[in-house]
């Protein structure tokens, strides 16, 4: 069926997508003795994803580990957070593991793992969407009029990317976000009681503040007015023609399928359903799939996955339970007040280092 495209280039391992998931998988691959990889992106590096971009501990030694200096991309531990309930100040939280870049995006981060990547001798193809897959001839064709052959092929395209159409559930999560200069001071504001199954975010660092709000998916829901209205309460009279928007998975899927098609990072769901932090989980899916292309054992990384789908099917019952009216009630107006001191060593412990 694509035999008549201009180019047949044979790889090992083609990947769709040069996130975090995308060039996690190609780098271990490389650690583990697998070189001929080649990486697919539809936009060119340096490029924009709607993402607040924060990292853990944890996260930044996955990078650190896969050979990427987080202080070069301009990592620095912000100041405290704020956490407001229906837009009263409830508690304050000394902030001792979450990192963000200066100007509160991925872009830096992105481009320098991709770069990474290259310098690696893995081959990079920009500008360069996959259009077609034959599953039965392993080949794939992309915009710009390519054909590629392959032995094994990684879907790292994100949760609404084509690799999408071979996986059943569609629940996700919203999220909006807006990025602009403002002389608000340093701070992660966090609020709740805004959208019904989410939070809001208000994060600023020298002179850069990055607006975001998150929620269960509705269709009926005019979230871009929620958004307007968020902002407004806040005082920032931006143009919400900027927002930009994508969608976090909700629940693990399918991770191989044919024996040679994988799906890693927010592809295959590898994203916490309540906090929305995804990173970590993209970079150890590379990680656990790419053992299982190079020794050919699918089930090392059938095994991985299913130990985050129990993980994360605990998050989706919590995300249920914590907003319901009664457990936020309780949280924040009860457990804030008199056990601030415990709701903040959970917070930090379990919801932020922990990821
Ligand atoms: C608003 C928001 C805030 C978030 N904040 C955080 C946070 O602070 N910390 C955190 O850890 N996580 C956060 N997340 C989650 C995080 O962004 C994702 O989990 C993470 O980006 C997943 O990485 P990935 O490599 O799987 O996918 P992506 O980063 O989405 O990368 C997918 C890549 O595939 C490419 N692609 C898509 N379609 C095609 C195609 N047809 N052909 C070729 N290439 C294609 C895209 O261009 C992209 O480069 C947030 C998410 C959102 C939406």
């Amino acid at each position: 069926m694509l035999d008549e495209m201009i180019e047949k280039k044979p790889y090992k391992v083609v990947i769709v997508g040069g996130g975090p998931a995308g060039v996690a998988t190609a780098l271990n691959l490389l650690k583990n003795g697998v070189e001929s990889i080649a990486i697919i992106d539809k936009h060119a590096f340096p490029r924009y994803k709607c993402c607040a971009g924060y990292i853990t501990n944890k996260t930044k030694s996955e990078y650190e580990k896969l050979g990427l200096n987080i202080e070069e991309c301009h990592y620095s531990l912000i100041k405290d957070f704020n956490i407001f309930y229906k837009q009263k100040k409830s508690l304050n939280i000394v902030n001792k593991f979450l990192y963000t870049n200066e100007k509160i995006d991925r872009v830096e981060l992105d481009d320098a793992f991709f770069r990474l990547a290259k310098e690696k001798g893995i081959a990079t193809y920009e500008n360069c969407a996959i259009v077609a897959h034959d599953m039965q001839n392993n080949t794939i064709a992309t915009s710009d009029g390519r054909s590629f052959e392959y032995e094994y092929l990684v879907f790292a395209d994100g949760t609404t990317g084509f690799g999408s159409r071979y996986q059943k559930g569609k629940k996700r999560n919203i999220a909006l976000q807006m990025i602009f200069e403002s002389d608000k001071e340093e701070s992660i504001d966090i609020h709740f009681g805004i959208t019904e199954r989410g939070y809001c975010w208000v994060s600023s660092y020298g002179g850069i503040t990055n607006v975001g709000m998150t929620d269960v998916f509705i269709k009926a829901k005019d979230y871009k007015k929620l958004f307007a209205d968020f902002l407004k309460s806040q005082n920032f009279d931006e143009d919400t023609k900027n927002v930009t928007a994508a969608m976090t998975p909700i629940g693990v899927g399918t991770p191989v399928i044919n024996s040679n098609v994988f799906f890693v990072g927010d592809a295959v769901g590898a994203c916490d359903p309540l906090t929305l932090s995804g990173l970590r989980y993209g970079l150890t899916s590379g990680e656990y799939c790419a053992k299982a292309i190079a020794s050919g054992k699918i089930k090392i990384y059938k095994r991985w996955i299913r130990n985050l789908k129990h993980k994360f099917n605990l998050m989706k019952l919590m995300q249920k339970a914590f907003y319901l009216k009664s457990t936020l009630c309780m949280v924040f107006k009860l457990m804030c007040r008199c056990f601030g001191k415990f709701v903040s060593k959970v917070f930090n412990n379990f919801f932020v280092n922990k990821k």
